[in-house]
């Protein structure tokens, strides 16, 4: 990775963020080389170097990777989905361990723990992420501390550096799910946390056309770990997928500020809505719950009645979406039945809030 503007992980780079995201993973700047990384479609490589084969390693992988790496601070390894990555990150907890986990984590995240707990793999513990004292507590006995920051979608914010150091004062990896914020608004690993968790799927692609997940850390040791887990299980991405989330990767900064710019703005006019009981915002970021007064049937009614937002699950693309998170029968029941997640894309602020202006007109009473 000959960009010259590419940091060593953990190095520091001459260069800012915004930069990074579009100068790191590129090829040697050779005569006629080209500036982009090609797609590599392969399953199996001549013998004798360090690869050998399609399940440890692709150059398209290792493209992102070095560029992933570089945002977060850390070594970046990509798997084939966002769940995938956590799964590899929960099977570092020996026999018995105890998982400390948000009651509102993601609730894949939930539902794996719960899966592995029913089958006496682990114990996971259920704190409410926003109560400093309490998790710093539930550290005492923990392997591992999981954090989401800000949770999805009740969008609380943990205090990051305080759990991280309870946490490895008790001896407990520490892991935050950074997908809500990206790197850009957030770098755990400057926090003294050991692992970070994307489900890249989200803003890090940004175009609502991918699957993809990520994990980084600053820790040689448990990188070689992961990756040996990576190469025996084999969640891999695929080499387009990877192609096409370092495509979308050279824009995050442009994405997530603007992303970022409208929501800030949607949530100073949507405070006087009168069919809104609560809007959640943490104060940066692209996601913004919102509650409706009415309740479930005011927000189904939300859904279909919006024509530029579009009804859909998932969130951090270029476009718009919305959708009530209740509609999951995984999700928690501490949400709010009328609790919409809207997930603000790139599009002009004004129409946004038009069609969401005249959607929530007719939810009022
Ligand atoms: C979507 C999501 C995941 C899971 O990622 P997939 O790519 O869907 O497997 C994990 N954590 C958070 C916060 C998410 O939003």
């Amino acid at each position: 990775m000959a960009a010259d503007t590419t940091p060593d992980p953990g190095s520091g780079s001459p260069h800012r963020l915004g930069t990074i995201a579009v100068t790191a993973g590129r090829p040697d700047r050779t005569p006629d080389a080209p500036l982009n990384v090609p797609i590599t479609m392969a399953s199996t490589y001549v013998a004798g170097g360090p690869v050998e084969y399609g399940r440890y390693g692709n150059p398209t992988w290792t493209a992102l990777e070095d560029a992933l790496g570089a945002l977060e601070g850390g070594r970046c390894l990509t798997f084939a989905s966002g769940l995938a990555a956590v799964a590899t990150v929960l099977d570092l907890v020996g026999a018995d361990g105890t998982v400390v986990v948000p009651k509102h984590a993601y609730t894949g995240t939930i539902m794996q723990l719960a899966d592995l707990e029913s089958r006496g793999r682990l114990k996971a513990e259920l704190v409410d992420v926003t109560d400093t004292a309490a998790v710093v507590a539930a550290c005492a006995d923990a392997a591992l501390v999981w954090l989401e920051s800000p949770t999805n979608p009740a969008l609380e914010v943990a205090d990051i550096p305080t759990i991280t150091a309870a946490a490895h004062e008790a001896g407990a990896y520490v892991v935050v799910d950074n997908t809500f914020a990206t790197p850009l608004l957030q770098r755990p690993l400057e926090d003294g946390v050991d692992l970070v968790v994307h489900s890249a799927t989200k803003y890090l692609a940004g175009h609502s056309d991918v699957q993809m997940g990520a994990i980084i850390t600053g820790d040689d040791e448990l990188y070689a770990v992961l990756k040996g887990r990576r190469d025996l299980v084999g969640a891999v991405p695929g080499p387009f997928e990877a192609w096409l989330t370092l495509r979308g990767l050279r824009t995050l900064h442009l994405r997530v500020e603007r992303a970022q710019s409208n929501a800030q703005e949607l949530v100073r006019r949507l405070a006087e809505h009168p069919a809104l009981s609560e809007v959640r915002y943490p104060g940066f970021g692209g996601i913004v719950s919102i509650v409706l007064s009415q309740g479930e049937m005011a927000a189904d009614l939300l859904s279909r009645k919006t024509r530029l937002w579009v009804h859909a699950t998932s969130l951090g693309g270029v476009e718009s979406t919305l959708e009530r998170r209740r509609r999951w029968k995984a999700e928690a029941a501490t949400i709010p039945e009328g609790l919409v997640r809207l997930s603000v894309g790139v599009e002009d602020v004004e129409d946004l809030w038009e069609d969401l202006r005249d959607a929530l007109d007719g939810c009022v009473g």
